[in-house]
């Protein structure tokens, strides 16, 4: 039963419209006492489900959801103490609170990388509607190494097209061909200077 399968609780009940005009809102972190809150002052772009064991999801959900917004409109407004990074290593930064778990921003700190520039947010942690709809779903054979059943894979990927977000097991093609393009760029640039 293709209707039973749960992805996010922002996908599950029909996914909410984007605003025209929008230009964006204040995330907090679940933090009752002194939330960390996060101002965005702009419309995200490339929304979009992932299944990846590295985003923050909220409580029970499958997937996670997350964009990304020019990191220069990203803004600490209070709880700025509370803030930890997950994972020094990691290429992308992901500014926790350090109470509640929950995921503030990503940030890419390498210049190279070809989504340098861009924050990472989760935007069901705003009260403002008209956020940029997620369009697809990433990494859609990762939640398995969260604990998923391989065998239900197949529902979770029809549930995925039901609700209109095409599965995919890496990125969409239109950022995969971004990354090849900056990619592509930069070996060029490499070869100009030897
Ligand atoms: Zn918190
Ligand atoms: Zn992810």
């Amino acid at each position: 039963m293709a209707n039973a399968v749960l992805i996010h609780p922002s996908v599950d009940n029909g996914i909410a419209p984007a605003r025209k005009d929008f230009s964006g809102g204040t995330l907090s972190c679940h933090c009752k006492k002194d939330p960390v809150t996060v101002t965005v002052a702009s419309q995200t772009a490339h929304n979009h489900v992932c299944g990846c064991t590295k985003c923050w999801k909220p409580k029970g959900a499958v997937f996670s959801m997350v964009a990304v917004v020019p990191r220069a409109k990203v803004k600490v407004a209070t709880g700025k103490k509370k803030i930890k990074v997950v994972d020094e290593n990691a290429v992308i930064k992901r500014h926790a609170c350090s109470k509640c778990g929950v995921h503030m921003y990503g940030r890419i700190d390498k210049k190279k990388h070809p989504f340098y520039g861009l924050d990472f947010v989760h935007t069901e942690l705003s009260a403002a509607t008209g956020w940029s709809p997620p369009e697809f779903a990433a990494f859609v054979s990762s939640i398995i190494e969260s604990g998923y059943e391989p065998k239900n894979m197949g529902d979770v990927r029809a549930r995925l097209r039901e609700i209109g977000l095409e599965p995919y097991d890496c990125l969409s093609p239109p950022l995969m061909d971004a990354i090849a393009t900056h990619i592509a760029a930069s070996a060029k640039k490499k070869k100009k200077k030897k």
